[in-house]
């Protein structure tokens, strides 16, 4: 029997003030409870309102120990980094960079055709094993990203799979499920996700009725254990990013942009940082 899971927790994203000023809607942020691991952080930034103000993005900065996925829906982001990789995420692309030991970047977001710049990013952490692994790229353009469609649903498949369609991203550790789901009314949708695996939905467009509950965007929802989840849509269409990933079960210590398992390696790393041996 196909055991649906329920919603545990219904978080309302919170206005934070990022980077050089960079007006955000945060979902989760690193915290050493790790209630919702693999996922560390999940933010949400758009400038089309003027509450949101200038654009103004994040000048350089070191991550180590996490992976960073960013996701443009609208505009892109210019990134950089000390390692000598550079360019464009543009609407639809993904970038899925595992920092590892360390890398220092710069993501500067830029309007598009449309004047809009809507995206999202997401932090999964890594497992001791990988903390210090080499840093890495997976950089997917928007016609590379599969798109699942049946019955007037339109899934972009960024990581995992649904129906017969496999994600491009491969090789993470968190065996990571990253979908942008897109539901018509009057439609019933179910994924399967593993047993054990954290499950999240970010909902940022219409409503949907997620265990029997309707949600409104915008809301992140975490699920409880189970083997799948069914959301059904009714009068409205409804959006969502749904991300699944295997626990690591490891204590986390976060500090800033880094994540590891002790607070002797956080401080290592601001060693390394400030004796400049941080970029191997
Ligand atoms: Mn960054």
């Amino acid at each position: 029997m196909t055991n649906f899971r329920m919603i545990s927790q219904i978080i309302e994203p919170q206005y934070v003030i990022e980077g050089a000023g960079v007006l955000l809607r945060r979902s989760i942020a690193p915290h050493k409870s790790n209630l919702f691991d693999p996922f560390l952080l999940f933010d949400h930034f758009a400038f089309n309102d003027p509450i949101e103000g200038p654009i103004r993005g994040f000048p350089m900065h070191p991550h180590r120990g996490i992976e960073t996925v960013t996701y443009m829906l609208e505009g892109s982001t210019h990134h950089r980094d000390s390692l000598g990789n550079a360019g464009l995420i543009g609407p639809g692309d993904v970038q899925w960079m595992t920092s590892g030991r360390g890398i220092l970047h710069e993501e500067m977001p830029r309007r598009g055709e449309s004047g809009n710049i809507y995206g999202f990013q997401l932090w999964v952490n890594l497992p001791a094993r990988l903390k210090m692994t080499e840093p890495r790229y997976q950089e997917v353009n928007a016609e590379t990203i599969p798109t699942y469609e049946k019955d007037g649903i339109k899934i972009r498949v960024v990581a995992g799979q649904v129906g017969g369609v496999t994600g491009p991203v491969t090789e993470i550790a968190a065996s990571p499920l990253y979908l942008d789901v897109q539901l018509p009314p009057d439609t019933e949708f179910i994924q399967p996700i593993p047993g054990g695996h954290t499950a999240l939905a970010y909902v940022f467009e219409g409503e949907g009725v997620f265990d029997d509950k309707t949600i409104e965007a915008v809301k992140l929802i975490k699920f409880d254990d189970g083997d799948s989840i069914r959301v059904e849509t009714e009068n409205h269409p409804v959006r969502f990013m749904l991300m699944a990933g295997q626990p690591f079960k490891e204590p986390i210590a976060p500090y800033g942009p880094f994540v590891m398992n002790t607070m002797e390696e956080i401080q290592q790393t601001l060693i390394e940082l400030r004796n400049g041996t941080f970029i191997k």
